[in-house]
């Protein structure tokens, strides 16, 4: 409590994105700066120029099918990575897939990641940043047909790339994997076996950020056209959550306070902080009605993890056989990406995927204290568990209706009580660095 400054950066009323900045960055500015539409554009024309890349298409032709594709994919990384002081290494993470509905007989499939090592030996956090290479039309069995996924997702894979290129020259604490991943379309294998590696060996995965579907600005049938929006898809109650966890957030209220949750949230704080003209949507559901993408692994597999996409979509753009019909043209083709879009996209998920890996690691132990019926609320926490020492936390609070954080307590305790009643507020809290670089926020559990 002595040791409590009440740094009050907000007006209770102003949306998450209006907080007051202490240092903003400019390290990380600059490598927003960096990130280039044009780079964009030449690696989705290239990525389409391998006429299919569906994931049962041709591996063995050097120019066209998913052989040819991740090949490039990997060498373009291996350029980027020549960059890095030998930091960044590149990979093919290979798996046999069995049999399945859209599997017709087991197949040796290839995601391509590029991995940046983190420069702190005492840090363990991994943050995955991914798009899917992997193609389809109409009939997602038709392997070898012409299918540009120009949009989906070629915007996804080039938004990795393009990161990957821009942040290897600059070093950070944590890990981060550039990962372009294979057989979305036919069942979310890739990103499937990428969790599944990394549960089984432990990776301190503290963030995934699933980018598919981020390039197209109009609206089928509304006619709407929105280049400053993108969707950030999260789920409530988490994804793995057993049933005493489920009744313990039914007690509490907590099916809003998902750490997938908590990541959308901070993901709107800093991309709005960095990238001018974009607004963060937060939608509260894992991903869209019949569609499914690669964060629900990671989710499954107790990762916090959320799907970026554009905000009004184009299906005639999506799955689609190149036709003319009935006066409608259907394709997935580079020329109706917006690149510029895909930029501003792409510059968000630096802001956030840089302010985390050079963050703290997340406090651990979060508790909200329970023991006594008072009008006051105590918090104790303890020092991350990982990597460097922060300089203080904030708690933030909010009110139980509101989307998102409205107030933040600066300590450098690892505990509080504040003159605001449990009963009335949700709190998190996060650690911060003398940077100001913040973790992601942790939301208590009731500790007696
Ligand atoms: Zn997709």
């Amino acid at each position: 409590m002595k040791h409590l400054k009440l740094f009050i950066l907000l007006l209770l009323t102003l949306p998450a994105a209006a907080q007051t900045i202490i240092k903003p960055d400019s390290g990380i500015k600059q490598m927003v700066d960096e990130v280039s539409s044009k780079n964009i554009e030449a690696t989705i024309r290239k990525l389409v120029t391998f006429k299919s890349r569906h994931t049962l298409s041709d591996t063995t032709s050097k120019t066209t099918g998913s052989g040819a594709a991740r090949n490039w994919i990997k060498a373009e990384m291996e350029k980027y990575a020549a960059a890095s002081g030998g930091r960044m290494t590149v990979q093919f993470d290979t798996f046999t897939q069995p049999k399945g509905t859209r599997i017709d007989q087991p197949v040796k499939l290839k995601n391509v990641l590029a991995i940046l090592k983190g420069t702190d030996p005492t840090d363990t956090r991994v943050y995955i940043v991914s798009g899917h290479y992997d193609s389809r039309i109409n009939d997602v069995m038709d392997a070898n047909g012409v299918e540009p996924g120009a949009n989906d997702d070629a915007s996804g894979t080039a938004l990795s790339m393009e990161l990957a290129r821009v942040m290897a020259k600059r070093s950070f604490p944590a890990t981060i994997i550039f990962a372009a991943v294979v057989g979305e379309e036919q069942g979310l294998y890739g990103s499937a076996n990428l969790a599944k590696r990394a549960k089984a060996e432990n990776w301190n995965v503290d963030a995934m950020l699933n980018n598919d579907i981020v390039g197209n600005t109009h609206g089928m049938e509304t006619d709407l056209k929105d280049n400053r929006s993108v969707r950030v898809f999260s789920d409530g109650i988490p994804t793995n959550a057993t049933d005493k966890q489920v009744a313990a957030l039914k007690s509490l209220g907590g099916e809003n306070d998902s750490p997938s949750r908590e990541l959308a949230r901070y993901a709107k704080e800093t991309g709005e902080r960095y990238v001018d003209q974009l607004d963060v949507k937060l939608i509260y559901r894992r991903d869209r009605y019949l569609r499914g993408g690669d964060h629900l692994p990671f989710l499954e597999q107790g990762f916090t993890a959320v799907r970026f996409t554009e905000m009004n979509e184009d299906f005639n753009r999506q799955h689609q056989n190149i036709r003319a019909e009935n006066g409608v043209d259907y394709g997935d083709l580079p020329d109706f990406v917006d690149f510029n879009y895909v930029q501003k996209v792409t510059r968000m998920n630096l802001s956030v995927l840089a302010n985390l890996a050079l963050a703290p690691a997340r406090p651990q132990n979060v508790g909200i204290i329970t023991t006594d019926l008072t009008n006051k609320t105590k918090l104790t926490w303890e020092a991350p568990a990982t990597g460097k020492k922060p300089a203080g936390y904030y708690v933030l609070m909010r009110e139980t209706t509101s989307a998102f954080w409205e107030r933040k307590f600066y300590v450098t305790d690892t505990t509080a009580t504040l003159a605001y009643s449990k009963d009335n507020y949700f709190f998190a809290v996060q650690a911060v660095d003398a940077e100001g670089h913040e973790s992601l926020p942790v939301f208590p559990k009731p500790v007696r």
